[in-house]
């Protein structure tokens, strides 16, 4: 421990890195902190490389960088100890009022929204209930509806509060669903087949008097989507945190019903007997999702689809020249709505598939990793790729890291080029 002002000039340069003022650092307040030690290069201590990510906010590949406001906020955290009810109630309320909801909850991720949220609307009212998931959920309303075409991995998220997944396609079959053990409706809203919408999915369930829950994890931008979904309706809504928001990878978003999301806190930690024990939230990804909330509320929509565009253009710039290339701009419609780059070529004039480029582009100094729906038959998540498609989202680069893309990719594709026939 030492005192402020000892902190104030050893961290300095640290928080100049960070973009802070010494006087920023000031403010800090008048408690002891701890000192700050120099940082580590960790990855280069363990041997993890460290990647270019041309692919976008994939959960393997660590998802977001977070913006250094953020980061300076999570660094300030870790300085104090608070109380965690404290801190989670007085979070949920601020996030609730910038994001014009009843309620909100920081969880660790989208995938742990789902199973505290879910947990919530088996044990709504009742909070005794909550050591009862998932080992007796038999004895709780544990039936969710969902549309067949809206099964996805993440279902495993709702399934293991001990629910039963009750499918359903027509409008019909929906409404003949309802018993009086169903729990919760639930949408998967970047789901791409699916006949009944969201107005219905909510006005049916309402008529039953049973909450509505969507998962938009991926659905930022547009910002509004972080108030589009509780302004249409749904009880409860999911976002990652670590996504198009930016902020900590192990953060997410539950927002809706003052009651629900009471509801699903109960079966959150630091309560021991809750199916969220596991799913701790730090106090350093608490403010980190705070700070990344404040930092998008200053972006805008037309801000960051214009930077995507701006780096797709240099890499275009950078391979052009290329024999048969062309290339596309492709804006996913719901998850990952910004712009990716498609890359095509004729594989006569230039001998290499999309797949072994993407191999070739991680091997290489710098690593660098291209979207996995490169060289699919269907790339995930609406960007409809094709075997012959190498895909770069552009989203979670850093600055400069564009021209480093372009040109590698023109090192190994001009590599391959044919020069006749
Ligand atoms: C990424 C994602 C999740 C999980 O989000 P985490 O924040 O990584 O837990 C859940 N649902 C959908 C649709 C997602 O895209």
């Amino acid at each position: 421990m030492t005192t402020r002002r000892a902190f104030v000039r050893h961290t300095v340069a640290g928080g100049a890195l960070l973009g802070l003022r010494p006087s920023a650092l000031e403010a800090l307040g008048d408690h002891p902190v701890t000192d700050a030690a120099p940082a580590v290069d960790y990855y280069a201590k363990l041997g993890v490389p460290k990647i270019i990510n041309a692919a976008g906010t994939y959960t393997y590949l660590t998802a977001s960088v977070m913006p250094a406001a953020v980061q300076a906020a999570v660094a300030m955290a870790a300085n104090h100890p608070v109380r965690l009810r404290d801190l989670q109630s007085a979070a949920g309320a601020y996030i609730a009022q910038r994001l014009h909801c009843e309620s909100a909850l920081i969880s660790s991720g989208a995938a742990a929204a789902l199973s505290l949220g879910t947990a919530g609307c088996l044990t709504v009212g009742n909070p005794d209930a909550s050591k009862d998931v998932p080992a007796r959920a038999g004895t709780l309303k544990n039936e969710v509806i969902l549309q067949h075409g809206h099964r996805f991995p993440h279902d495993h998220a709702l399934e293991m509060c001990g629910t039963k997944l009750i499918e359903v396609e027509t409008l019909a079959e929906y409404e003949q669903a309802f018993t009086p053990r169903t729990g919760m409706a639930f949408f998967f809203n970047a789901a791409e087949i699916g006949q009944i919408s969201h107005e219905d999915w909510i006005r049916v369930a309402h008529a039953h008097s049973v909450p509505c829950f969507i998962d938009a994890a991926a659905d930022v931008p547009p910002i509004a989507n972080l108030w589009n979904y509780t302004q249409m309706g749904f009880d409860l809504v999911t976002f990652s945190g670590g996504k198009g928001i930016r902020g900590p990878q192990n953060a997410g978003l539950l927002l809706g019903r003052t009651d629900l999301i009471a509801a699903a806190a109960a079966n959150d930690n630091p309560n021991d007997r809750s199916v969220g024990r596991g799913m701790k939230v730090a106090k350093e990804q608490i403010i980190g999702m705070v700070a990344a909330l404040d930092w998008l509320l200053e972006q805008t929509d037309e801000g960051i689809e214009s930077e995507a565009r701006h780096r797709t253009d240099r890499i275009v710039a950078a391979i052009r020249d290329l024999p048969s290339l062309t290339t596309e701009i492709l804006i996913p419609p719901v998850a990952n709505h910004v712009p990716h780059l498609m890359i095509r070529y004729d594989q006569q004039r230039i001998g290499i598939t999309p797949t072994d480029v993407a191999i070739a582009l991680r091997q290489g100094t710098p690593s660098i990793e291209v979207n996995p729906g490169t060289g699919q038959p269907s790339g995930a998540s609406g960007l409809h790729s094709d075997a012959n498609t190498i895909v770069i989202g552009p989203w979670m680069m850093q600055p400069g890291e564009d021209a480093i893309v372009g040109r590698r990719l023109h090192e190994v594709l001009s590599g391959a080029v044919r020069t006749h026939s």
